[in-house]
Protein backbone atom coordinates (compact mmCIF):
# COMPACT_ATOMS: atom_id res chain seq x y z
CA UNK A 1 0.00 0.00 0.00
CA UNK A 2 1.01 3.65 -1.06
CA UNK A 3 0.73 6.50 0.96
CA UNK A 4 -2.65 7.47 1.15
CA UNK A 5 -3.01 11.20 0.39
CA UNK A 6 -1.11 13.24 -1.93
CA UNK A 7 2.54 15.35 -0.39
CA UNK A 8 -0.32 18.69 -0.22
CA UNK A 9 -3.09 16.46 1.03
CA UNK A 10 -0.89 15.28 3.61
CA UNK A 11 -0.13 18.71 5.03
CA UNK A 12 -3.78 20.13 4.54
CA UNK A 13 -4.40 16.81 7.13
CA UNK A 14 -1.99 17.74 9.22
CA UNK A 15 -2.43 20.87 9.84
CA UNK A 16 -6.20 20.31 10.49
CA UNK A 17 -5.27 18.24 12.96
CA UNK A 18 -3.03 20.63 14.56
CA UNK A 19 -5.32 23.36 14.27
CA UNK A 20 -8.18 21.44 15.56
CA UNK A 21 -6.45 19.79 18.62
CA UNK A 22 -5.62 23.94 19.82
CA UNK A 23 -8.95 25.34 18.56
CA UNK A 24 -11.54 22.41 17.95
CA UNK A 25 -11.91 23.50 14.96
CA UNK A 26 -9.64 24.37 12.00
CA UNK A 27 -10.77 27.67 10.14
CA UNK A 28 -10.14 28.62 6.76
CA UNK A 29 -7.79 31.47 7.66
CA UNK A 30 -6.16 29.41 10.13
CA UNK A 31 -5.11 26.55 7.88
CA UNK A 32 -4.14 30.19 5.05
CA UNK A 33 -2.09 31.23 7.57
CA UNK A 34 -0.48 27.50 8.31
CA UNK A 35 0.21 26.47 5.21
CA UNK A 36 1.41 29.55 3.64
CA UNK A 37 -1.92 29.31 1.36
CA UNK A 38 -4.40 31.65 -0.73
CA UNK A 39 -7.73 31.30 0.65
CA UNK A 40 -8.55 30.02 -2.74
CA UNK A 41 -6.63 27.48 -2.64
CA UNK A 42 -7.64 26.25 1.12
CA UNK A 43 -10.88 26.19 -0.12
CA UNK A 44 -10.48 24.28 -3.10
CA UNK A 45 -8.91 21.50 -1.10
CA UNK A 46 -11.51 21.32 1.73
CA UNK A 47 -14.41 20.68 -0.90
CA UNK A 48 -11.50 17.72 -2.30
CA UNK A 49 -10.78 16.75 0.91
CA UNK A 50 -14.88 16.26 2.07
CA UNK A 51 -15.64 14.59 -1.37
CA UNK A 52 -12.62 11.71 -0.08
CA UNK A 53 -14.10 11.73 3.23
CA UNK A 54 -10.78 12.79 5.32
CA UNK A 55 -12.59 15.81 6.74
CA UNK A 56 -16.22 17.10 7.51
CA UNK A 57 -16.02 20.96 6.37
CA UNK A 58 -18.92 23.30 7.02
CA UNK A 59 -19.03 26.66 5.14
CA UNK A 60 -17.86 30.09 7.49
CA UNK A 61 -16.59 27.62 9.65
CA UNK A 62 -14.19 25.13 9.15
CA UNK A 63 -12.91 21.77 8.78
CA UNK A 64 -12.64 18.65 11.35
CA UNK A 65 -11.13 15.44 10.45
CA UNK A 66 -13.06 12.22 9.57
CA UNK A 67 -11.59 8.95 11.30
CA UNK A 68 -10.28 8.11 8.07
CA UNK A 69 -8.42 11.78 8.06
CA UNK A 70 -7.46 11.05 11.32
CA UNK A 71 -5.77 8.03 10.57
CA UNK A 72 -4.01 9.72 7.82
CA UNK A 73 -3.16 12.96 9.48
CA UNK A 74 -1.51 10.79 12.79
CA UNK A 75 0.16 8.14 10.39
CA UNK A 76 2.09 11.60 8.60
CA UNK A 77 3.05 12.93 12.19
CA UNK A 78 4.07 9.60 13.14
CA UNK A 79 6.52 9.17 10.12
CA UNK A 80 8.17 12.96 10.75
CA UNK A 81 8.58 12.16 14.56
CA UNK A 82 10.44 8.80 13.69
CA UNK A 83 12.38 10.04 11.09
CA UNK A 84 13.28 13.01 13.10
CA UNK A 85 14.94 10.71 15.66
CA UNK A 86 16.44 8.94 13.03
CA UNK A 87 18.25 11.41 12.18
CA UNK A 88 19.41 12.65 14.99
CA UNK A 89 20.23 9.39 16.95
CA UNK A 90 21.86 7.49 13.77
CA UNK A 91 22.68 10.02 11.63
CA UNK A 92 23.97 12.22 14.18
CA UNK A 93 22.38 15.52 12.89
CA UNK A 94 21.38 18.16 15.37
CA UNK A 95 18.26 18.76 16.73
CA UNK A 96 17.81 22.14 14.76
CA UNK A 97 18.48 20.62 11.54
CA UNK A 98 15.77 18.10 11.29
CA UNK A 99 12.65 18.96 10.79
CA UNK A 100 12.82 20.46 7.17
CA UNK A 101 14.19 16.81 6.01
CA UNK A 102 11.53 15.10 8.07
CA UNK A 103 9.00 17.45 6.40
CA UNK A 104 10.11 15.12 2.85
CA UNK A 105 10.10 11.77 4.60
CA UNK A 106 6.93 11.63 5.97
CA UNK A 107 5.64 11.11 2.78
CA UNK A 108 7.23 7.95 1.69
CA UNK A 109 6.24 4.19 2.86
CA UNK A 110 3.52 2.97 4.42
CA UNK A 111 2.24 1.51 7.46
CA UNK A 112 4.88 -1.94 7.79
CA UNK A 113 7.54 0.25 6.75
CA UNK A 114 7.13 2.82 9.41
CA UNK A 115 6.90 -0.04 11.54
CA UNK A 116 10.13 -1.69 11.08
CA UNK A 117 11.50 2.01 11.33
CA UNK A 118 9.99 2.22 14.69
CA UNK A 119 11.29 -1.00 15.95
CA UNK A 120 14.72 -0.04 14.35
CA UNK A 121 14.70 2.79 17.07
CA UNK A 122 13.32 1.22 19.66
CA UNK A 123 10.02 2.11 19.55
CA UNK A 124 10.73 5.88 21.24
CA UNK A 125 8.04 7.70 22.91
CA UNK A 126 9.10 11.15 21.87
CA UNK A 127 11.12 12.92 19.11
CA UNK A 128 13.87 14.98 19.55
CA UNK A 129 12.11 18.13 20.86
CA UNK A 130 10.08 16.42 23.43
CA UNK A 131 6.49 15.90 21.06
CA UNK A 132 4.96 12.67 21.58
CA UNK A 133 5.35 10.14 18.75
CA UNK A 134 1.53 8.15 17.92
CA UNK A 135 1.83 4.60 17.51
CA UNK A 136 0.19 2.56 14.99
CA UNK A 137 -3.28 3.38 15.87
CA UNK A 138 -2.42 7.20 15.90
CA UNK A 139 -2.48 7.20 19.73
CA UNK A 140 0.12 8.47 22.17
CA UNK A 141 0.32 9.20 25.65
CA UNK A 142 1.21 12.75 26.22
CA UNK A 143 3.41 13.48 29.98
CA UNK A 144 0.57 15.25 32.00
CA UNK A 145 3.15 16.50 34.65
CA UNK A 146 4.92 18.75 31.76
CA UNK A 147 4.11 22.03 31.95
CA UNK A 148 6.30 25.62 30.74
CA UNK A 149 9.21 26.48 32.85
CA UNK A 150 7.87 30.34 32.93
CA UNK A 151 5.54 28.43 35.75
CA UNK A 152 8.55 27.13 37.84
CA UNK A 153 8.89 28.59 41.52
CA UNK A 154 12.35 28.78 43.14
CA UNK A 155 14.37 26.08 44.95
CA UNK A 156 12.10 24.00 42.54
CA UNK A 157 14.32 21.37 40.56
CA UNK A 158 13.37 20.00 37.47
CA UNK A 159 13.84 18.10 33.78
CA UNK A 160 13.81 19.31 30.69
CA UNK A 161 11.42 17.49 28.59
CA UNK A 162 10.32 19.70 25.38
CA UNK A 163 10.21 22.46 23.36
CA UNK A 164 6.79 24.65 22.31
CA UNK A 165 9.02 26.40 19.65
CA UNK A 166 10.90 24.08 17.66
CA UNK A 167 12.46 26.71 15.24
CA UNK A 168 16.02 26.15 14.07
CA UNK A 169 17.38 29.98 15.81
CA UNK A 170 15.55 28.90 19.05
CA UNK A 171 17.21 24.93 19.10
CA UNK A 172 20.74 27.14 18.81
CA UNK A 173 20.20 29.51 21.69
CA UNK A 174 19.01 26.22 23.50
CA UNK A 175 22.48 24.86 22.47
CA UNK A 176 24.54 28.10 23.13
CA UNK A 177 23.06 27.56 26.90
CA UNK A 178 23.95 24.08 27.17
CA UNK A 179 19.94 23.40 27.62
CA UNK A 180 19.68 19.86 26.59
CA UNK A 181 16.08 17.26 27.36
CA UNK A 182 16.76 15.05 30.09
CA UNK A 183 19.02 17.90 31.51
CA UNK A 184 18.36 18.58 35.27
CA UNK A 185 18.03 22.34 36.78
CA UNK A 186 17.00 23.89 39.87
CA UNK A 187 15.83 27.38 40.53
CA UNK A 188 17.53 29.82 42.15
CA UNK A 189 16.66 32.86 41.52
CA UNK A 190 13.91 34.83 39.43
CA UNK A 191 14.14 39.07 38.98
CA UNK A 192 10.91 40.18 38.53
CA UNK A 193 12.23 43.35 36.63
CA UNK A 194 12.19 41.85 33.30
CA UNK A 195 11.03 38.32 34.00
CA UNK A 196 14.07 36.06 33.92
CA UNK A 197 15.83 33.60 35.93
CA UNK A 198 19.21 32.14 37.27
CA UNK A 199 19.16 28.18 36.89
CA UNK A 200 21.51 26.00 38.27
CA UNK A 201 22.73 22.40 36.22
CA UNK A 202 23.44 19.16 38.24
CA UNK A 203 27.38 20.31 37.93
CA UNK A 204 26.37 23.53 40.05
CA UNK A 205 26.78 26.08 36.40
CA UNK A 206 24.26 28.83 36.81
CA UNK A 207 22.74 30.01 33.79
CA UNK A 208 20.72 33.26 32.93
CA UNK A 209 17.30 31.94 31.55
CA UNK A 210 15.42 34.98 29.48
CA UNK A 211 11.53 35.08 29.92
CA UNK A 212 11.48 34.30 26.25
CA UNK A 213 13.04 31.34 26.54
CA UNK A 214 11.92 29.91 29.47
CA UNK A 215 8.25 30.23 28.21
CA UNK A 216 8.94 28.21 25.20
CA UNK A 217 10.77 25.24 27.42
CA UNK A 218 8.35 22.10 28.54
CA UNK A 219 9.55 20.73 31.92
CA UNK A 220 7.95 18.08 34.92
CA UNK A 221 9.79 19.01 37.97
CA UNK A 222 11.36 16.57 40.09
CA UNK A 223 9.45 15.92 43.72
CA UNK A 224 11.70 16.56 46.50
CA UNK A 225 11.37 13.55 48.36
CA UNK A 226 12.67 11.21 45.46
CA UNK A 227 14.73 8.33 46.45
CA UNK A 228 17.03 7.70 42.97
CA UNK A 229 18.70 10.85 41.61
CA UNK A 230 19.96 8.52 38.89
CA UNK A 231 16.29 7.30 37.68
CA UNK A 232 15.67 8.65 34.29
CA UNK A 233 12.31 7.89 32.83
ZN1 LIG B 1 9.58 18.43 12.89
Amino acid sequence: MKRSGSISQENYLKAIFKLQHEHGIASNQAIAEKLAATPAAVTGMLHKLTELDWIDYTAYQGAKLTAKGRQIATSTIRKHRLWEVFLVEKLQFKWDAVHQWAEELEHIGDANFTNRLDAFLGCPSTDPHGDPIPDSNGDWKGNERVFSADALTRKQKFTVRGVSNSASDFLRHLDALKIQLGKHFEVMDFFPFDGSWEWKDDQGIPIRVSREVAGQLLVEAIPTNRGNENQES
